[in-house]
Parts: C-alpha cells; structure tokens; sequence
C-alpha cells in the first residue's frame, strides 16, 4: 500500500506539477522508491459558505482575515480522516499535521534531513497532511489541538502555505531512499558538512574562449578531491562565510 501525502489548500492548482514533474513528480507516480501518493483537498468544499466562509475577521481586530479552526476541523476530519480510513483517537499515531509559518522550525538542511528520516522513510509509518495558510493564518486554537510540526522557510512572509510546502516536499524528497538516482548526490550537495559545493563543469572542453580547470581533466582522481575540497572552502568563505563561522561554534 503506498504512503500518502494530504494537502489542504485555498489553491491546489499550486500542486499539479509538484505531482507530475521532475523527479519529485516521479516519486508521486511511483517511478522512484516507495510510492506516495499525493491527495490535494480544496478547503472551500468543507465549508457550506464555500470560499467566502474559510476565514473571518480577527477577534481584537487588526488587519485582514482569519481561517477558522471549524472550518480546517472538518477539512481535516471529513477530507483526511474519513477518506483516508484513520481515526480520530489514534490521529497521533497515524498522521503528523504539519503546518509553515514564520514562527516554524527554520528549515534547513539538518531539519530536513531529520524530518525525511522521520516521516519519509521506509521505516516510518505516519501519512503526513500539510496544512497550507492564507490571509493572516490560521486561528491558534487549530494549532494547539491539531499541529504536530511548524516549519518556517526563511524570513520572510510568503502569501500562503502553498510555496512552502512544495519547498519542503521538494527538499525532503531529496533525502528519500531511491530518489536521487546517484545516492551520493544529496550526500555530495551544497550545505553537507557546512559547506558549498565547488564549481561544475561539463562538455564542450572550451566554452566563450574559457577552458575547464586542468585538474578536473587529469585524471588523477587524489589531485580532483583536493581541488574539490579546496574549491569548497574558497566558495563557501566568498558566497557564505556565516557556513564556515557556524561549524566553529
Ligand atoms: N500574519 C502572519 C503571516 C501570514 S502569511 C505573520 O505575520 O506571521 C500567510 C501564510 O503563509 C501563513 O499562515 C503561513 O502558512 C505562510 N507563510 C508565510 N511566510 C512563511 C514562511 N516564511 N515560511 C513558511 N510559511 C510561511
């Protein structure tokens, strides 16, 4: 039986090609690895107002607009829970109900090495729902009762959930067994050991009158680490010092 990812979203048109292209979309149709399979619910339909009922007015007052936690309520019951065959006492044991907002975990390349290994692996036996917010967020009483992980891409404030989840899907896949055709791909990428990856050359030998570093064509593959591992540092200390100051402390 394959593992299944449920999204809640205002827009689920975010997610088509998130499930139909590149090698993420490739896991969604079980060309890689274990097969998960993605199921995007629109929140409107969970709500007799439709659209115009999803959010409302914050208590105190203040700008823009609400989502109702009755609302995601019965999203998450009706949408997730019933169709999905869970149940709602063991909700803990079968779901993890994610949520992103600035206030989230910082996702970063440990985090989400983690978070592969805890819900991506073949180990792991937790469906996961993502939950994506619009207008102001979401009221607080949902995260309380249902929200087991919080996650924040960067800071700054996107206009919804949407481009976060993919950016997490989109990473955390990476981490999956299987995916990358090369395991030691994700192993080799940039933010391994707090560094960046050294530059990368292909054909053709000359390119604009540029040729490719004299090393990476000599063959000698203990000269190739060095310049790698050289090439590694010089990028990190132009393009990230902050890396670099990270890994002393
Ligand atoms: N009023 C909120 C921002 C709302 S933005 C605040 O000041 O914190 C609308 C939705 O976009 C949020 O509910 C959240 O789900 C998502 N979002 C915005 N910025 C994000 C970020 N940096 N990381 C993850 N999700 C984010």
């Amino acid at each position: 039986m394959s593992r299944k990812i449920w999204i809640l979203t205002m827009f689920p048109d975010f997610f088509r090609p998130l499930s139909e292209v590149g090698v993420v979309g490739q896991v969604f149709q079980g060309m890689r690895g274990e097969k998960f399979d993605l199921n995007t619910l629109y929140i409107p339909d969970f709500c007799d107002k439709g659209f115009k009922g999803v959010d409302s007015a914050p208590y105190g007052g203040g700008p823009g607009m609400v989502m109702r936690a009755d609302v995601l309520k019965k999203a998450l019951v009706e949408g997730v829970i019933e169709k999905g065959n869970y149940s709602l006492d063991n909700i803990k044991n079968e779901l993890a109900v994610i949520f992103t907002a600035p206030r989230g975990t910082v996702w970063n390349s440990s985090t989400c090495k983690k978070f592969a290994t805890e819900y991506l692996s073949s180990q792991s036996s937790k469906d996961l729902v993502f939950i994506c917010g619009r207008y102001e967020g979401i009221d607080e009483r949902f995260i309380e009762q249902y929200i087991d992980e919080v996650y924040c891409i960067g800071d700054y404030v996107l206009s919804g959930g949407e481009i976060a989840v993919m950016a997490i899907i989109d990473s955390a896949f990476r981490f999956s067994e299987g995916v990358l055709g090369n395991d030691e791909s994700a192993m080799e990428d940039s933010f391994e050991s707090n560094l960046l990856e050294h530059p990368q050359y292909t054909r053709p030998a000359e390119f604009e009158g540029l040729t490719v570093p004299k090393t990476l064509t000599s063959g000698n593959h203990k000269k190739i680490n060095e310049w790698k591992n050289n090439k590694q540092v010089e990028m990190t200390k132009k393009w990230r010092p902050d890396l670099i100051e990270k890994d002393r402390k």
